[in-house]
């Protein structure tokens, strides 16, 4: 072996084979001066493992054997040599800590919720410019080119003028919300006023409008019926006339002006004579107030003996409502919706009222109008009441209906009679859409069908935006509501109701009773009795049927409800409706466990049990009490206390009372009792039985009417 090829190598390596050779004598195979160049090399390159046999003179191969060792640990390996490498041991870190590690608890990294941008809402008209546009969205003006190149428009200035409905599509495609603005342009005609009927539950509005809807001309002509379409006009011997919404109620007129359709002038406030103010009575008058719209009082049922307007008065006064018998403005009628009497009071009373607001409306022009109410007709397709807001709808126009569209194929009256046009505060029916609109729409006209088309895809693209947004924010408030309250069940329910109106009145005051514990999931709705469709999708998501102002489902329907446990509550009053779901919604919450102290007691005696063997265990002491309040169960956890302080805390071991093993013993008596490793009573303790109870949410009606799960 030479002697630079060792060197060329590992030294390490070169001592191995080294060593290996001396042990089987191969040293002899080296010469002194090899021995020498060798130990010289190692000392000038490796001092410290060759030191010790460079201090010798005398340089034996056995000195190289110590590389042996080192080789076998650096390498980890005992089979290298044949020998075992020294185990090396893992440094442990000396703890010198006295307190000790304090425990935080383990708080999971929040999810990221993307911060959403508030909605921007801009004002649009016809004829603004792309300069407006472009301030009112705050996009580039070559932005909104772009967009309009799209949609195969050519705008070459930003002066150039745009048509409403392009100025709706760009500002859509950039991602704002439109709120049109209609010009006042044209000749400004008197119109009717729109009245909405609100009060308390029970007290006649339904009666009232059943009453009102008979003295119209229109029912009279047709011997007394009218057709239910939503809405209905009477017409005064005068020559003037009213128009009555028909969906009585908070809900509707909320759910309305939350989408924007502020289309109530006047609001007749139902008060009952023998009955008086009452919660929902408030809720109607916080309603029109906050819509600004004036009120005119109907106490009705003063044909009951126990009628007594007189306090009536008194308590609206009381609650803030300026009538005009007390120097204000609000005009108070005393009628009778079932004898029909002081119904031309009422009406001569609302006439008044729309006089003194000076109604006008403009007559020609396009229409701007409002769906309040839609419902689909076997024969003849979906069909919408629409108020006229302004200028004038005509039969054939190309109408986009919230995110529908359709061209009006015919317009029919309350009375049934198609009609070629609808002048302003008139409702119409409107046949031709082709889809089913939601009470709250806007009815707006269109050039041509594309247009229509165009806008009509733009808004629901946008709606399913907002609905995924909707839901991701949803996802959002679960998961921090989650954080605090794990335990959240979900309640589907499936809402049917007798108009498109209605739907909507119901689905959002339901979803009003969402709380922490219950989750009100709507996973259906639809206008209509309950089908065999509703029954089989609620058995597949073990959902709840709300039937508002429905005819009663056929035989076999409830049958088969019946068969499959599916829970149908059938109301035509939405505040009985939300009271029951109220009910239904606390019966099906989780709930939250909570520790309460059921009762206590005085340690009177004790008495020590000896002489007991080791195998059944040491000896017990048992507290003899006296309970002075509540009650004490066996399955409960005894606290002691002594002068006010906790000693001791543990389960009940035995519950004694005369004797004779009790699970549970009232107030008043003797017992003995055993707390579990607890051997250090002292006569005059105090000892506290505390019981786990679950304590379910509570359904809470408050004093305006509205509802809410309180957890
Ligand atoms: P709503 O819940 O406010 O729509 O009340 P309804 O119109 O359904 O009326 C509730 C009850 O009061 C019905 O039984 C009506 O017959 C009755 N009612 C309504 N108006 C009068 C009235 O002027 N006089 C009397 N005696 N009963 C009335």
């Amino acid at each position: 072996m030479a002697w630079r090829m060792l060197r060329r190598k590992e030294l390490h390596t070169g001592l191995v084979n080294l060593a290996f050779r001396t042990d089987h004598g191969g040293a002899k195979h080296f010469s002194n001066g090899t021995v020498r160049k060798l130990a010289q090399f190692y000392r000038s390159d490796r001092p410290k493992y060759g030191a010790s046999c460079m201090r010798s003179n005398h340089f034996t191969i056995r000195n190289f054997h110590a590389g042996v060792y080192m080789l076998a640990w650096s390498r980890k390996r005992e089979d290298v040599v044949g020998l075992k490498a020294p185990k090396k041991e893992k440094r442990v870190k000396r703890e010198n800590r006295t307190q000790p590690p304090v425990e935080a608890p383990y708080v999971a990294p929040k999810p990221k919720i993307a911060t959403k941008l508030p909605d921007k809402t801009v004002e649009i008209f016809d004829g603004m410019t792309l300069l407006d546009l472009s301030k009112r969205t705050g996009a580039y003006i070559s932005t909104l080119q772009g967009i309009l190149a799209d949609l195969g428009e050519k705008v070459e200035s930003e002066f150039d003028s745009i048509s409403i409905d392009l100025a709706e599509l760009v500002a859509m495609e950039i991602g704002v919300n439109t709120r049109r603005m209609h010009t006042g342009e044209g000749m400004n005609e008197p119109r009717p006023a729109v009245v909405t009927v609100m009060g308390h539950v029970d007290h006649g509005k339904t009666s009232l409008l059943d009453a009102l809807r008979q003295t119209s001309v229109a029912a009279k002509e047709a011997g007394g019926i009218t057709q239910h379409i939503g809405a209905f006009v009477v017409e005064m011997p005068s020559g003037a006339s009213i128009t009555f919404l028909d969906t009585p109620g908070h809900a509707a007129f909320s759910a309305m002006r939350a989408r924007g359709a502020a289309v109530t002038d006047i609001v007749v406030l139902v008060v009952a004579a023998d009955d008086g103010v009452m919660p929902q009575t408030l809720e109607a008058m916080s309603h029109a107030k906050s819509a600004n719209v004036p009120v005119v009082v109907a106490i009705n049922k003063c044909d009951k003996p126990g009628a007594d307007p007189e306090r009536v008065r008194i308590q609206l006064g009381s609650e803030g409502l300026l009538l005009e018998d007390m120097g204000g403005d609000v005009q108070v009628v005393e009628i009778s919706a079932v004898a029909k009497s002081g119904l031309d009071k009422l009406e001569e009373a609302l006439l008044l009222q729309a006089e003194m607001m000076d109604l006008k409306a403009r007559i020609d022009g396009p229409a701007q109008a409002f769906v309040v109410e839609a419902r689909v007709d076997r024969g003849r397709g979906p069909l919408a009441t629409a108020i006229v807001k302004s200028g004038t709808l005509a039969s054939g126009q190309h109408i986009v209906v919230g995110a529908e569209w359709g061209r009006i194929r015919s317009l029919r009256d309350t009375a049934g009679q198609t009609t070629e046009s609808a002048k302003p505060a008139i409702p119409v029916e409107i046949e031709g859409l082709r889809g089913l609109p939601m009470a709250g729409d806007d009815v707006v006209v269109v050039d041509s069908e594309e247009r229509a088309r165009m806008l009509s895809q733009g808004r629901k693209k946008k709606q399913e935006k907002d609905r995924l947004q909707k839901i991701d924010e949803g996802m959002a408030d679960e998961l921090e509501v989650n954080e605090e309250t794990p335990e959240r069940v979900e309640m589907p329910i499936i809402v049917k109701a007798d108009v498109q109106g209605s739907v909507q009145a119901v689905t959002d005051a339901l979803r009003s009773l969402n709380s922490a514990q219950v989750f009100v999931n709507v996973v259906h709705v639809g206008v209509g009795p309950i089908s065999q469709h509703d029954i089989d999708l609620a058995q597949a998501c073990g959902a709840y049927i709300v039937g508002f102002n429905i005819r009663s489902p056929p035989i076999a329907i409830t049958q088969e409800a019946a068969r499959a446990n599916i829970k149908v509550f059938l109301h035509k009053v939405i505040y009985h409706l939300l009271e029951e779901m109220g009910r239904a919604i606390v019966e099906k919450a989780p709930g939250t466990a909570e520790t309460k102290v059921s009762g206590e007691a005085e340690v009177l005696n004790i008495f020590e049990l000896k002489g007991r063997s080791k195998s059944k265990g040491p000896d017990i002491k048992i507290a003899g009490c006296r309970i002075t309040d509540g009650h004490f169960s066996k399955s409960g956890t005894m606290r002691l206390l002594r002068s006010g302080d906790v000693v001791f805390e543990g389960p009940c071991a035995s519950l004694k009372r005369e004797k004779q093993d009790a699970e549970t013993i009232e107030k008043g008596n003797d017992c003995g009792l055993v707390i579990q490793d607890c051997d250090d009573f002292q006569v005059g303790d105090i000892i506290q039985c505390l019981e786990q109870v679950i304590r379910k949410p509570k359904f809470i009606s408050t004093q305006s009417g509205s509802v809410r799960i309180e957890c």
